[in-house]
């Protein structure tokens, strides 16, 4: 049932693929162009009524280091959804060799933790269309191959940004 559901969620992905931002767009319904960097974990958390029901979120915003491995477990352990952000005006390799590592972690934590965990891929900045470099194909190819669910976003114009996106999100993993 949906009536007045919990649901932690949790960023994850490269620095400066806009984590922080889209968490802050979504809870606040601001953005900031020179959103500060984060450190460790921000813990967030929003309460979004539908109709007569509500969704409690507790949204982890992580720092995206290199060492998730580690910490995996805390991010993950009774988490409904978990959404691996990347920004498509960047080719750096060090976002895609993280988002292969986190995929790893998230994989196993879907294993040995919460089989109904959604993981969605969302790539991000998609104003800056003339900047792109990662096309919306490869990006939808490369979710379809791992499980995960594809979206674009924009913390900047809100773009994918809102309640029912990730309501929607909560509830296809409630079922
Ligand atoms: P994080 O390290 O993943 O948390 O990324 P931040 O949220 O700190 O964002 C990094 C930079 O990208 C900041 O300067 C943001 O203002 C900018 N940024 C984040 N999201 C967007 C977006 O959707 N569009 C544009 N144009 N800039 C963005
Ligand atoms: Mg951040």
């Amino acid at each position: 049932g949906l009536n007045n559901l919990n649901a932690k969620l949790v960023l994850l992905g490269d620095m400066g693929a806009g984590k922080s931002s889209l968490v802050i767009r979504f809870v606040k319904g601001q953005f900031l162009e020179f959103q500060e960097s984060t450190i460790g974990a921000a813990f967030f958390s929003s309460t979004v009524s539908v109709n007569n029901s509500t969704v409690k979120f507790e949204i982890w915003d992580t720092a995206g280091q290199e060492r998730y491995h580690s910490l995996a477990p805390m991010y993950y352990r009774g988490a409904a959804a978990a959404i691996i952000v990347y920004d498509i005006t960047s080719t750096n390799n060090n976002q895609m060799g993280l988002m292969k590592a986190i995929l790893g972690f998230l994989l196993v934590g879907q294993y040995i933790g919460n089989p109904n965990m959604v993981m969605a891929l969302a790539g991000n900045k998609v104003d800056l269309e003339d900047k792109r470099k990662v096309t919306a194909e490869e990006a939808r190819l490369y979710a379809e191959e791992n499980g995960l669910f594809f979206m674009e976003t924009s913390a900047k114009t809100a773009v994918n940004v809102n309640d029912v996106s990730l309501v929607a999100i909560i509830v296809l993993c409630d079922n």
